[in-house]
């Protein structure tokens, strides 16, 4: 079963301009912006614009123009902050396990440092 989206969370409010973020990216299918407590050096979330929970939901429910859209505003993010020749991780924590927090599909990009092997 697909976990209803809560429209008062976190990023829900950042997407409407209810509180306050640090942008770097727009279009219309993603958001960039910087994480609030940065494990690196760049640490950066982007979130698609539409309501999904998580990569469940919108690997299933997203739409062709929406998922390519996402994809491309990942990349477009690293690239504008010059990740692309050191090199960059992307992650997504997906439900309990996971670990996700807030309820709205983000991926994190981390830069800026040697990041080691895989996160615990
Ligand atoms: P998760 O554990 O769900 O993958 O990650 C949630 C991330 O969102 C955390 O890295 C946390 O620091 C970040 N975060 C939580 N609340 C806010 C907020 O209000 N603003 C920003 N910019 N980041 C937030």
């Amino acid at each position: 079963a697909t976990q209803p989206y809560d429209d008062q969370n976190v990023f829900a409010k950042i997407l409407r301009d209810e509180i306050p973020s640090r942008r770097v990216y727009e279009d219309d299918y993603a958001v960039a912006f910087h994480d609030i407590a940065p494990h690196a050096p760049v640490h950066i979330l982007v979130i698609p614009r539409g309501a999904y929970v998580s990569w469940n939901d919108f690997s299933a429910h997203g739409s062709e123009a929406e998922i390519a859209g996402f994809v491309r505003a990942v990349g477009h993010v690293a690239r504008e902050h010059g990740l692309v020749a050191p090199g960059y991780r992307l992650l997504a924590n997906v439900g309990g396990h996971g670990g996700q927090e807030v309820p709205h599909l983000h991926v994190h990009l981390f830069g800026g440092r040697s990041l080691g092997p895989m996160l615990a």
